[in-house]
């Protein structure tokens, strides 16, 4: 219901990261399947969760005698290992090992080397498809006789940069992230409390505003936004607030709201 409130088209998602299954995390992924039945979907769709995912759709399947027509694909992450789970053209995910009640893991959205731009102020007229996809792979262009026609440096200009997005909800605090999260442009952590109930926090393998920028410094990450927050807080003012004592760059997650990381 979110997504159509935002105008989301549903048809451009094909791959769905659930990090564990407590309920505030999948329980719309029923109604969302259905949706996308109902949309006549016939795309594959494909969904990564730890155990127990698919057992409980076929569950629901089954008693409600409902099957969509598109293919699902269930691919069961393990929670303790971080592995790259998909891969195309332009980027990867990687499973990142978080510390919860149940198996939880969180996701490291990593953008490959991209190409090299061609210069259009200063290109020639004339040279092949083959010689601008040597271009883009950073060659130079040569003539019949093998010697350089062109530098690649003066008919192009460097690549934009990769980027990199870590989701981390659920979880306590731990530094085992740190490895994973080094020097990426945006992380999301979940700051369920505040310092004032840090022990509800431990006890309940949550994590503070504090620990989440704690977590975003040591990583030296670009920016941080927090989420996850517990409904006992009316005002998330003072959660920011705490987040920036320790890590200025930080921001609320906010519903609805883009982020834009800059190539
Ligand atoms: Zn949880
Ligand atoms: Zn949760």
């Amino acid at each position: 219901m979110q997504m159509m409130h935002y105008q989301i088209n549903f048809h451009r998602i094909n791959h769905i990261f659930i990090s564990h299954l407590h309920g505030d995390h999948y329980l719309g992924l029923m109604g969302l399947i259905f949706t996308m039945q109902l949309q006549h979907r016939s795309n594959d769709l494909h969904l990564y969760c730890h155990d127990g995912l698919d057992e409980i759709l076929i569950t629901q399947f089954r008693h409600s005698r409902f099957m969509p027509e598109y293919e699902i694909h269930y691919h069961k992450l393990q929670p303790n290992e971080s592995k790259v789970i998909y891969e195309d053209d332009a980027l990867t995910v990687q499973t990142i090992p978080l510390v919860h009640a149940i198996p939880c893991s969180g996701f490291l959205f990593r953008e490959k080397v991209k190409p090299r731009r061609i210069d259009k102020r200063v290109l020639p007229a004339g040279l092949s498809a083959q010689q601008l996809v040597g271009l883009k792979a950073g060659k130079d262009v040569v003539d019949d006789k093998g010697s350089i026609a062109y530098r690649n440096s003066d008919l192009t200009l460097p690549p934009r940069r990769s980027r990199a997005y870590a989701y981390c909800s659920d979880t306590a605090f731990t530094e085992t992230l740190l490895p994973h999260l080094q020097d990426v442009d945006l992380l999301y952590h979940e700051a369920t409390f505040m310092l004032d109930e840090e022990s509800k926090a431990r006890e309940t393998l949550h994590s503070t505003a504090y620990d989440a920028a704690t977590i975003a410094k040591a990583a030296s990450v670009q920016k941080l936004l927090l989420g996850h927050f517990s409904a006992r807080y009316k005002d998330l003012d003072p959660l920011l607030r705490e987040a920036q004592d320790v890590f200025p760059n930080a921001a609320l997650a906010t519903e609805g709201e883009t982020y834009i990381v800059e190539e």
